[in-house]
Order: structure tokens, then sequence, then C-alpha cells
């Protein structure tokens, strides 16, 4: 019996998520007395896992699988979990993994709980406890099946080093590409310095910014920051950002540690994906704005004054 963590790479390299999905399933594999075992598709790096508790790597190195493919990345994590009789598999709560983990849930007959924000409270029901109602409340739920499939949100655990001798084992799996098979990707231009789900500070506008041609200023806060840019609803739908950027309940969930929101009133759905985030600061020129309840920290003043002194004297830092 192992806990089995499937961790997120993209050219080579790991995810920040990785990290932590790692750091989540050693936590398991010790309140279970047993050890984590990790799977990883085409990384260079992967000794670095044992810096995070892991002390087996099942190394997959196939270029079928070098794009991600739900389909073909269950099966193989499916054959894993078999090859290791993983009782517990531990995977992000990514949007790749949302849509790749209920067919490895089919596939294992397992259940399947994401957005899981601490290690399990019970191994005996076995009880995690996740976001619920747009991160709303919490619910603590039971896996009752033999297999448990926990989807970690990210930024919620963080990345706990516990540094264990690693093994690392080639591992092949038989790939059946005779369904469908990913032609190509097209990927978002990313604007700053991060994507929205691996960045730890997000600089997002609304429509209290006027037009695209304001974005500037946006653009200059995320670059001092280190951070990704982000945006509303309807600032995506009306063409002065692309769609990649818009945040919120049916847009990309933001759980950053700091989420600074320039010109955006709060409307519910905006809030039900961003709300995640550790820190919320608020620029807008109206005192009775929604998001000013939300936040930890408000400015009541006119983006179009506060936003260059900002980054005027973050640039002194
Ligand atoms: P507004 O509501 O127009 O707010 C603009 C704000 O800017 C105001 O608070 C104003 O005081 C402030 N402002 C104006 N001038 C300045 C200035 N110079 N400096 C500083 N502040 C200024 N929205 C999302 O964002 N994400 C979603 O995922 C989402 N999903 C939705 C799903 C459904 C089913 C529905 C019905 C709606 C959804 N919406 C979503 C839309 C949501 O209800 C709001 O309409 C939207 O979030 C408002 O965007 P906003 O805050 O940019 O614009």
């Amino acid at each position: 019996m192992s806990v089995l963590v499937y961790t997120e790479s993209e050219n080579g390299k790991f995810k920040k998520n990785a990290f932590e999905v790692a750091s989540y399933a050693k936590v398991v594999a010790s309140q279970l007395g047993t050890s984590a075992i990790a799977l990883t598709f085409n990384v260079q790096d992967d000794e670095i896992l044992g810096e995070y508790g892991i002390s087996k790597v099942l190394k997959v190195s196939n270029d079928q699988l070098a794009t991600f493919s739900a389909r073909a990345f269950a099966d193989t994590i499916s054959q894993a979990v078999e090859k290791e009789k993983a009782k517990v598999v531990i995977v992000s709560s990514s949007a790749d993994t949302k849509f790749m983990a209920p067919i490895l849930a089919a596939k294992l007959k397992a259940g399947y709980v994401p957005n899981v924000v601490a290690s399990p409270e019970n191994t005996e029901p076995f009880t995690v406890k996740r976001t619920a109602f747009s991160n709303k409340g919490f619910a603590h739920t039971q896996i009752n099946t033999d297999i448990k499939i926990v989807g970690v949100s990210n930024n919620a655990f963080g990345q706990h080093k516990n540094k264990v001798a690693i093994e690392i084992e080639d591992f092949n799996p038989n790939i059946d590409d005779s369904s469908f098979s990913v032609k190509s990707v097209e990927v978002d231009k990313v604007v700053g310095k991060a994507t929205i789900a691996d960045a730890d500070i997000v600089v997002s506008g609304g429509r209290g910014l006027k037009g695209p041609e304001n974005w500037g200023m946006i653009e200059e806060l995320a670059e001092v920051l280190g951070a990704a840019t982000a945006c509303s609803k309807p600032v995506s739908d009306m063409g002065w950002r692309p769609h990649g950027e818009h945040v919120g309940q049916t847009g990309k969930p933001v759980a950053s540690n700091l989420y600074i929101a320039i010109g955006i009133s709060g409307a519910i759905q905006h809030l039900a994906g961003v709300s995640a985030s550790k820190t919320k600061v608020v620029i807008n020129t109206d005192p009775e704005a929604p998001f000013f309840r939300a936040a930890d920290y408000g400015i009541v003043g006119d983006a179009f004054e506060v936003v260059p002194k900002l980054i005027e004297k973050l640039k002194d830092f």
C-alpha cells in the first residue's frame, strides 16, 4: 500500500503546484505509515522531489505524453496506481487536473474530492476539508471507496521540505492513443512575469479603468511586482483584454498570496473566483463598492492617481 502523487510539469520542469502536492502526499503517507511515490512526466530534475519527502519516482519519458491529454494521463496514472498498489492518489486542483481526475476516478472506481485545503482530518474514515459554495464555506467530506483521489487546492497547503533518500525508476505505460490524440496546444500569451495559476501576486483590472488604452499602468505594476495580470469578465467580454485573463466564477480561479483589484466592484461572481487569495487589496473610487467588504486592505481613490504613485514607490524598493 502506498500514496501516489501525480506531479504536473511543463517543458521538462515541475510546476509550482508539484511541490505542494508532493508535500501533501508526504503528510498523508506519514499518517498512513507508508511511503509517498511520485509519478513524473518528461521531467529532467526528478531528484528534487526527495526534498519534499518523496522516496520513489516513477519516471515517464515518452514523447506521446509530452502534451497533456486527460485520457492518456488518466490511463498512465491508473497503471501506476495498480503497479504500486496505491490506496490514495494525490493530484492538484488545476484546470487540467480537474478535467482528468474524473476520468481517473471512473477507471479506478475511486471517490474523488477536489479543492482540498488541509491535510486529512482523519484517515479512518478518510476525511478531508474542502472549499464549498464558491469558497464561501468549507465541507468536511468522507471518501469511502477503497482507492481515494484527493485534489489539493493551489496555494492552500504550501510547500514543506522534508528531505528523504529518493529512488528513480523508469516507468513505461501502455498508451492507447487510438481514441483521440492532442494535435496542438495554443498557449495563452502571458503578460507580466507569471501565469495566473502559478503567480504569487495577481494584479487585476476592471471596468473602472475605462478602456484598453489604460492597461499600461496595470502591466507596469505587474512587472514591478513580478505578478500576473488578470481582469473582470466585462473587460474580456468587451475585448479590452484577452479571455485568458478573465477571473471569477466563470473564468480562471485565483488563489494567489496577494490579489490587487483595481477598478473592480466586487460582484459576487467575481469574488467567487478570487476569494481564495490570501490577501486582497482593493483600489476603488466608491467607498460603498462591495469588494471593500471582502478586502484586507482598501484604498478609496482614483486608480489613475493611486496606481502610478504605487509603481513609483515600489520602484524605490
Ligand atoms: P463594474 O461593476 O462596472 O465596476 C467598476 C468599478 O470600478 C466600480 O466599483 C467603480 O466604482 C470603480 N471605478 C470607476 N472608476 C474608477 C477609477 N477611476 N478608479 C478606481 N475605481 C474606479 N464577473 C467577473 O469578473 N468574473 C466572472 O467570472 C463573472 N461571472 C459571471 C457569471 C454570471 C452568470 C453573471 C450573471 C455575471 C458574471 N460576472 C462575472 C459579471 C459580474 O456580475 C459583474 O458584472 C462584473 O464582475 C463587474 O465587473 P467590474 O467590476 O469590472 O465592473
